[in-house]
């Protein structure tokens, strides 16, 4: 029943750019916005306004985010801006004078605020259902879990600590609770993110957290021990290779947490991690990767580089080529190294490495990396493993390995007799592999 004066509820259209730290940015402002009675639309159109959530980290997802913008104002009028690119208003202000209201990233309250004078709630909260897990905008077998905001490290061509501040850690307990919500709800993976995980409560000097009554520090261990008990698939991502980390690696081996390590190198060469400024680039890596596979031998690597940063020589980029080798990183992401706005890395005066070499570069690593992950993948034929599925077709289920993140790493085609649900583990014998997938036949 409605209440007599109810007007329909206001409607909004929501764009989300960026990464997944981004993502829960919006599925927090989206769950406050449910909670108030606003609906959400697919379309510009028809919608009484459009929020933009940007990412400002690269000029090209700059200009993705400006498009972005322009697209909401011509097929709207009504828009308002958050997010990273909002941390530096004058660009978009210049380019849409029009635009309602311009906010930085994680300003959720002032983003509902803007909402609230451009188009009113008209339901009360309190009549309102919105589920207690919040929304997710990630399919519901699987959940980012933001730990914190923000980095200590001031890498030299990032500009995210000038955005998003220093290291705001959450304490272990709030994070838990949230963890637990999310696996009442049905999740079954959840994705542990921040700018530098390895870096969790350093903030906060590990203070002491409970959860469940047991006393817990706010660091990294505590943290994957405390989700090692939920009983889901729990993966790291963003983690630096300090020493604390090895005390994470025997839980994995124990099954608590997945062996899935994600941690962005960025290049391997001691003189570019130098002039980048990179957390943990002291560290005697390679050994301590050999330490931990043999601790954990089902450890997968997943990693980020960028080739082509000022002063990167030929043997710089051959040093790196090695270490993927070496490291066995089956899962790489390259980048071509792109100017950053207000980054360090503009005024270190080393010189610019050309286009076309970096393109060279880009199509050596790409090709190493292949080679890597495709020896990789090989080695699984004839085994059997366990796969969470994504996606059910007619009779191939899309899923993914302990050694797959969604949407980044590739996926495992499962034929099965019997229908299967997004969520569900299943054991799978694995038949054939390509570079980045595998196939296989469900138990
Ligand atoms: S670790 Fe470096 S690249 Fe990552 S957010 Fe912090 S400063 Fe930026």
């Amino acid at each position: 029943m409605s209440a007599p004066d109810a007007r329909p509820a206001p409607k909004v259209s929501f764009v989300s750019l960026g990464c997944p730290k981004a993502l829960v940015d919006s599925e927090r402002i989206i769950t406050r916005l449910r909670a108030e009675g606003y609906e959400l639309t697919r379309t510009h159109a028809g919608a009484d306004l459009v929020i933009v959530n940007t990412c400002g980290f690269l000029d090209s997802a700059k200009q993705e985010s400006l498009e972005a913008i322009g697209t909401a104002m011509n097929e709207n009028g009504k828009v308002i801006v958050t997010g990273c690119m909002g941390a530096e208003p004058e660009q978009i202000a210049e380019r849409f004078p029009n635009v309602l209201a311009i906010t930085g990233p994680q300003q959720y309250e002032s983003v509902l605020e803007k909402v609230h004078l451009a188009a009113p709630p008209s339901h009360d909260p309190f009549i309102d259902l919105v589920p207690p897990q919040g929304i997710k905008l990630t399919p519901r077998h699987y959940a980012y879990l933001k730990i914190s905001e923000g980095c200590n490290n001031r890498c030299s061509f990032c500009i995210i600590p000038k955005l998003r501040g220093d290291l705001v850690s959450r304490p272990l307990g709030d994070v838990m609770r949230e963890a637990e919500k999310l696996v009442s709800a049905g999740v079954k993976e959840l994705l542990v993110i921040s700018q530098d995980t390895s870096a969790y409560g350093i903030d906060l000097k590990y203070a002491e957290s409970s959860w469940r009554g047991q006393d817990y520090r706010t660091r990294f261990l505590d943290l994957s021990q405390a989700l090692g008990e939920l009983g889901v698939w729990v993966r790291m991502h963003y983690v630096y290779p300090y020493p604390h980390v090895d005390a994470v690696i025997p839980l994995m081996a124990e099954g608590k947490i997945l062996p899935y390590l994600d941690i962005p190198f960025q290049h391997a060469s001691p003189t570019v991690l130098k002039a980048m400024r990179r957390p943990a680039s002291q560290e005697k890596t390679l050994e301590r990767i050999r330490a931990w596979r043999s601790i954990c031998p089902e450890l997968t690597l997943r990693s980020t580089f960028i080739v082509g940063f000022p002063g990167e020589t030929d043997e710089d980029f051959e040093m790196l080529l090695d270490f993927l080798d070496e490291a066995k990183i089956e899962r790489a992401g390259c980048f071509k190294y792109e100017p950053v706005k207000g980054a360090a890395a503009n005024d270190l005066g080393l010189p610019v490495v050309p286009n076309e070499v970096m393109a060279i570069r880009h199509k050596r690593f790409m090709e190493k990396q292949q080679q890597v992950s495709a020896r990789r993948q090989k080695a699984k034929v004839g085994r059997r493993i366990q796969v969470i599925i994504d996606e059910m077709g007619t009779t191939v289920a899309k899923g993914r390995s302990k050694a797959d993140a969604p949407e980044i790493d590739g996926n495992v085609y499962v034929s099965t007799k019997r229908p299967l649900r997004p969520g569900d583990i299943v054991s799978v014998r694995i038949d054939r592999a390509d570079a980045y997938d595998l196939h296989g036949t469900a138990a």
